[in-house]
Order: C-alpha cells, then structure tokens, then sequence
C-alpha cells in the first residue's frame, strides 16, 4: 500500500527538522550533516526514531545534501552512493509497519545558466544519479525539497520519473509580499502547480522560510491552484538568539494551532521544517489525531 492509498479522511504527518535536532546535540552546522549517515548511524536513526515515536506517517531520510553537485563541492563526490544509501536504510532500520520512508533531494547549491554555470543537463543527470540510489535503496517515495527555482524542481521531477516508478512530492519553497507568495525566482503558486502537475507530480509541497502562521493563506492559495495532494512544512518561526543559543520563535502548542487551521484550508499532509522538534509533531499529531476532512 503506498503513501497515496493512504491518504484519505485524515491528514497524514510528516516529521520535522534533522538540522535543528544535530544543533542541539551540538553538532557544528559547517560540516555537511548527510557525513553523519556515515560517521554516526546510531545517532542519525534515532532522531528517526523519536519522529515515528511521535506519530508521523512519513520520515524523511538524511539524504536532503545528497545531489551530486553539492557534495563535489564539498570534496565528498566519491561517496555519493554510499551517503545517500546509508540515509534511505537508517530510517528503514526504525521504520514500523504501514508507515513510510521518504528519499529526500534537495537542491545542488548552484543555479543554473544564465544566473549560473550550471545546464540544464548536468542538472537533469545529477539528479538522475541520486534519485537512481534512493530508488535503488528503495525509499517509498521521493520529497523534493526546499526548491527556490521552478526550473530546478522540474529538473529534479523529469530525473526521479526517469530514474523509476516511485511516488513523488515536490516541495516549493515561497516567500511573501504583498502581492503574494512567490519563490525567489519569481513565480507564483498557480504557475509551481502548472508545471509541475503537467511533469506528472504526485504531490504538491510547500516547505521552509515561512512560519505557520503565514501558511494558513498559502495553503488556501495552494489548494485553490491544484486537485492534487497538498504537503505543507513551516518553519518554527524565525531563528532568534538567546543566551548565545539559536532558537526558534514559535514555540509547539502555537505551531500545532496553525497546522489546524493549515489542514482546514485543504493541506491532505502536514509536518514540520526548520526549528521543529518531535515535541512539535507529537503537538500536531494531538492537534489533529480527531481531525476529519
Ligand atoms: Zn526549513
């Protein structure tokens, strides 16, 4: 039974942050966190594990900074496989039954010609090459993830279909201005959803950069442009220092409130993005366990 069976009357959970869990640990954020797939599996599945502990659907693997791009630029090409492998079989390893374990892509930190030096192709093969292993390793389905530029969301959904049959969400990442919500290249909601309904996407996602609160609209905004699933991930707020700590803002009980109001706007699937903890999903699981849509 996949993902997509399962959606239905109630809205499923995603988890929440690996960054924000690593940092409280006092892991330094200037090392690649997928190493950690390699260096410490143990502690990688644990945070895992406290994630369907908490009650979601849907973990996603610590493969999110496993383009092959990205990790070239971190000198760490020649472990593509292995990292992103790793990352797919720890979150199986705490996985129950009847739920599911995401493959995650990010982007390949470069921008693609003209604004950069990246093609169209090479962005297209790099892709192809990840998503060949999380597929290979045999994730339930692929998130595409925190993708500021359409155009690299479209490379990286053309390369998972490509790659194999395997369930696909693609999330946005958006920012607000009056007029609206738009990623930083520019387009709006109603042409993400265009495009990428048309590439075949199976669910449609919106993640990162903006708090819950602001997601309310965005959600509504989100469901009014597509028939497809919806996958909503706030950030906990902004990160604001205290006592020399980074923290963020909002604080679960908030944060789950909004993720009522975020399902009641038409989002089918809910978790959390930076600054969220298993306390926010076990917060969101309370908050809509008694939900019907
Ligand atoms: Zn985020």
């Amino acid at each position: 039974m996949g993902l997509l069976d399962k959606l239905g009357k109630t809205p499923l959970l995603l988890d929440g942050a690996i960054g924000t869990m690593l940092m409280d640990a006092g892991h330094a954020s200037t090392r690649s966190p997928i190493l950690l797939n390699l260096e410490q599996p143990d502690f990688v599945a644990g945070i895992h594990r406290q994630y369907f502990e908490a009650g979601a659907d849907v973990v996603i693997a610590n493969t999110f900074g496993g383009n092959p791009l990205k990790l070239a630029a971190e000198g760490l090409e020649t472990q593509m496989e292995v990292l992103n492998r790793n990352g797919v079989e720890l979150t199986q390893s705490v996985c129950p039954a009847g739920r599911f374990v995401a493959g995650d892509m990010g982007p390949c930190g470069k921008m693609l010609k003209p604004l950069g030096d990246v093609t169209p192709e090479e962005l297209r093969e790099n892709f192809h090459r990840q998503a060949n292993v999380l597929i290979d390793a045999g994730a339930d389905l692929i998130a595409i993830e925190t993708m500021y530029s359409l155009d690299e969301a479209l490379a990286a959904l053309n390369a998972v279909r490509d790659a194999g049959e395997i369930q696909t969400l693609v999330s946005i990442t958006f920012n607000q201005n009056p007029k609206g919500y738009f990623t930083m290249m520019g387009e709006n909601v109603a042409r993400c959803s265009a495009v990428l309904e048309d590439a075949g996407v199976d669910i449609i996602g919106a993640n990162c950069t903006l708090n819950s609160r602001d997601m309310v609209d965005l959600t509504a905004d989100l469901r009014a442009s597509t028939a497809k699933p919806i996958a909503i991930q706030p950030n906990a707020g902004q990160p604001v220092v205290r006592n020399g700590v980074t923290c963020y803002e909002q604080q679960p009980a908030e944060f789950a409130a909004d993720v009522r109001k975020i399902v009641d706007a038409g989002a089918d699937i809910v978790g959390g993005c930076c600054g969220t903890t298993p306390e926010f999903i076990q917060a969101v699981k309370a908050e809509i366990a008694e939900l019907n849509k």
